[in-house]
């Protein structure tokens, strides 16, 4: 409606729950749905006396938080842009820096959220679902395509002497506190740093690459992507540790009167979040617990950055130190900046413990 597609471009931050189904395999092995979307923005989470309850007597009690949006299991991927992600496409060409997260436990869809899924089950798995078949794409992908058409726009109507817009693309990691750069495979524990003319907090040696396309910034993601650090745990064989941050630079160059350059940047970041899961709940050890700590801190001082931005006022009390990736996302989560949280939930019982956790954490961040 006309009234939330406002509340997006007035205020600066958007909330978004989004659960996936079910897949048949796990309905075969009994698990059910304890999450519920009502009115397309509240979530109702039950918790069961007994597993596999069904019977009204046996339901426990019932929480419902609000936000937003609420996108049940049949909202398709373009539907789920639409309202989120493509919101903010005006804000980035006007020059504002832009962030959307992906926050969830292992499993909850996270990147299907971003990426979309490129194995063929996932896309069967929705049209069974009511969904649409082209679910493959995600915010991601659907977000470069729309930024390219605007670049294509603002180059039409440039009136600038020498005026110019650019495309850069960084792909970084941050893993157990250390960066690493994606497009770099031997890089290590690259530093978070102010640049001193500009003031802008990034990653020191962060390559950046020029894209003129949507494809080419896909084919430079498959790139970082096999250069990813993924784990197996006991709770699922691909479970991602690492956040994953990509970082779309425009830039307007164009020169003023007297001959001189002029440059003008905003940043779009599209990150893919470490799972949110207890680190004691898959019985991990080692480094797996301290990956699990780092985790846990990173994803607390997240939520305590974005519950400043949210108060406007207490701004200046955000600690960005607190992790490296709120520190390296500084100069996007202050001064002109909008962002969006979509809390991805995975409905199984089985889930629930970790699905109430988001939908508290998603809550906070309102
Ligand atoms: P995460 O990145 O949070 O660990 P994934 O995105 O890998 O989770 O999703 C887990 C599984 O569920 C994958 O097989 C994925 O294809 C599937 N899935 C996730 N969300 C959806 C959805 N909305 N519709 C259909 N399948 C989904
Ligand atoms: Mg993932």
């Amino acid at each position: 409606s006309a009234a939330k597609t406002a509340s997006i471009a007035g205020s600066n931050m958007l909330v978004a729950v989004r659960l996936r189904p079910l897949s048949a395999k796990e309905k075969a092995l009994g698990e059910t749905s304890v999450c519920e979307v009502i009115n397309g923005n509240i979530v109702a989470i039950t918790k069961r006396k007994a597993a596999g309850a069904v019977l009204k007597s046996e339901m426990g009690s019932v929480n419902e938080y609000q936000f937003d949006e609420a996108f049940d299991e049949r909202v398709s991927q373009e539907a789920v842009y639409a309202r989120t992600a493509k919101r903010l496409i005006p804000s980035v060409l006007e020059g504002f820096n832009v962030t959307v997260f992906a926050y969830g436990a292992t499993g909850s869809g996270k990147t299907h959220t971003m990426m979309g899924s490129e194995r063929q089950d996932a896309a069967r798995e929705a049209a069974l679902q009511g969904g649409e078949a082209s679910a493959i794409c995600g915010i991601i992908p659907l977000t470069l395509i729309d930024i390219f058409a605007g670049l294509g726009v603002k180059r039409a109507q440039a009136s600038l002497p020498n005026e110019q817009w650019k495309l850069f693309v960084s792909y970084l990691e941050v893993y157990n506190e250390k960066v690493r750069d994606l497009f770099a495979p031997d890089s290590y524990n690259l530093p978070v740093q102010e640049d001193p003319k500009s003031g802008i907090v990034g990653v020191g040696r962060l390559s950046s690459k020029p894209a003129k396309n949507a494809d080419e910034v896909m084919a430079l993601l498959r790139f970082g992507n096999a250069n990813r650090r993924t784990h197996a745990t006991d709770a699922n064989a691909t479970s991602s540790r690492s956040h994953a941050v990509l970082q779309l630079l425009m830039r307007q160059e164009w020169s003023n009167s007297k001959g001189k350059a002029v440059v003008r940047e905003s940043r779009v970041n599209l990150i893919d979040l470490a799972g949110s899961e207890r680190a004691g709940k898959t019985n991990n050890r080692g480094i797996r617990l301290q990956e699990g700590a780092n985790i846990n801190r990173s994803l607390l001082a997240l939520a305590n950055c974005i519950n400043a931005l949210s108060q406007g006022s207490s701004r200046k009390n955000a600690k960005y130190r607190d992790s490296k990736l709120t520190h390296l996302l500084k100069s996007s989560l202050s001064g002109a900046c909008k962002l969006i949280i979509i809390a991805n939930i995975n409905p199984s019982h089985d889930m629930f413990e970790d699905s109430h956790n988001t939908l508290k954490y998603a809550n906070r961040a309102k």
